[in-house]
């Protein structure tokens, strides 16, 4: 067991970090407070290799595994959530294009998300359907001439004001719950798809969120990704989600500790630095922990999931629950010892807060994955 990272990853890490705090770091907080997103940054991370990090070289991505992919967004995030966040979407739309797509579609999509020129954005979440997906009622049906209508409104759609297409999970026939689930990729400018009321969040407030409406909304039979009953090959293209948005939560949580431990060396209180009250010591040090318990549970689970091992899956959903609830109260504590400069939007500790608050709940809530893990556990031992 060797825990060094391989020199391509130190050059990968270096190469991003250092993007991020020249260019990327020093506008997080405009975006945040705009609201808008940041699409200026897609040719930065395209012309780094960033973009299209997981994409085939053929189609002109940087032909990397997930876990290259993990230590991109988690240097980037470091910085700025939101442009950290457009990695992601764009392997998440790889994984599931390389994995299921036809080769037509793969010519249509990936050269230009490696390229930046778009992004990507998935379409399950619906009014009454969040963690129940297969309870989703957006249906899809025959027009009898080689196309498909959809109808339906989906909601909480991350990028959806900046997507250049949508992969959109739609019921076909009459099949209840998973059996009767396929998906779709509409691109934007489809007659029939528009964007809904604009959400509002308290964080991750540059990813221009939004509902999705579809209103007999006309797409080629072609663009359907797998026949309906599929749900768990679906599903298994979100594996790849489920340690990049832990990912996420690395850097931004890595980065309020390195805040904290700089700030209670300079912060003078009693006439001392805050450094040598041992309470504060051990605050640190629970952080250390919790970032530390973080990394190796998000590596080794990407590292299973590039190398298609058996426990991938699994190992992601124990990343996913850990990594949210611990980034989360990582980020907490740095602000904290901040004291009440840490609750000033002077400093990016509040809105990391608000941002890492997101993880709990997007890309499956905490409780899922706690399902997840327990039923794994259930069919591991059998009574
Ligand atoms: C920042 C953000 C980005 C998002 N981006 C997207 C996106 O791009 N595309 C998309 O399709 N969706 C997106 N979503 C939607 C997200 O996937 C859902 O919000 C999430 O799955 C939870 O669904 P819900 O909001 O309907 O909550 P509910 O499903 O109503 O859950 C409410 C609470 O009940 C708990 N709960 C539900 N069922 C169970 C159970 N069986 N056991 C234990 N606890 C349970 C949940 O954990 C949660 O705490 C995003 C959400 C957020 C917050």
């Amino acid at each position: 067991m060797d825990f060094r990272e391989p020199e391509e990853l130190l050059l990968l890490r270096e190469t991003a970090r250092r993007l991020t705090d020249e260019v990327f770091r020093p506008k997080a907080a405009h975006w945040d407070r705009t609201t808008e997103a940041p699409v200026e940054n897609l040719r930065h991370l395209a012309l780094h290799g960033l973009a299209g990090i997981t994409i085939e070289e053929r189609f002109g991505g940087a032909g990397g595994s997930v876990v290259h992919a993990v230590a991109a967004i988690e240097e980037v995030a470091r910085g700025c959530t939101a442009t950290a966040a457009f990695i992601l979407a764009n392997c998440v739309s790889a994984e599931i294009l390389q994995a299921m797509g036809s080769e037509a579609q793969k010519q249509r999509y990936l050269p230009g998300l490696a390229e930046g020129r778009f992004v990507g954005a998935w379409a399950m979440t619906e009014a009454d359907a969040g963690s129940a997906a297969t309870e989703l009622r957006t249906r899809a049906r025959a027009d009898g001439n080689g196309h498909y209508l959809l109808d339906g409104t989906k909601q909480f759609i991350t990028r959806a004001g900046v997507a250049g297409f949508f992969i959109v999970f739609a019921r076909l026939g009459d099949a209840p719950g998973a059996r009767g689930v396929t998906a779709f990729i509409v691109d934007r400018d489809t007659p029939g798809l528009s964007l809904g009321r604009r959400d509002v969040h308290m964080g991750l407030r540059g990813g221009a969120s939004a509902e999705v409406v579809l209103r007999e909304c006309r797409v080629p039979a072609d663009s359907m990704l797998l026949p309906a009953g599929q749900f768990g090959r679906l599903m298994s293209g979100l594996n790849q989600a489920r340690v990049l948005n832990p990912g996420m939560c690395l850097g931004i949580a890595d980065e309020a500790l390195r805040l904290a431990t700089l700030h209670v060396q300079t912060r003078r209180q009693f006439g001392q630095a805050l450094a040598d009250f041992q309470g504060l010591q051990w605050m640190l040090a629970d952080m250390a922990v919790k970032v530390d318990a973080m990394r190796l549970l998000i590596y080794r689970a990407a590292a299973q999931l590039a190398a298609a091992h058996p426990d991938g899956a699994h190992n992601a959903a124990i990343a996913k629950a850990y990594s949210g609830e611990a980034a989360f109260e990582v980020v907490d504590a740095a602000m904290q010892l901040h004291g009440g400069y840490g609750y000033s939007s002077e400093l990016p500790l509040e809105r990391m807060l608000r941002d890492v608050r997101a993880f709990k709940i997007g890309g499956g809530s905490t409780q899922i994955m706690k399902n997840r893990i327990a039923s794994g556990l259930f069919r591991r031992n059998p009574a």
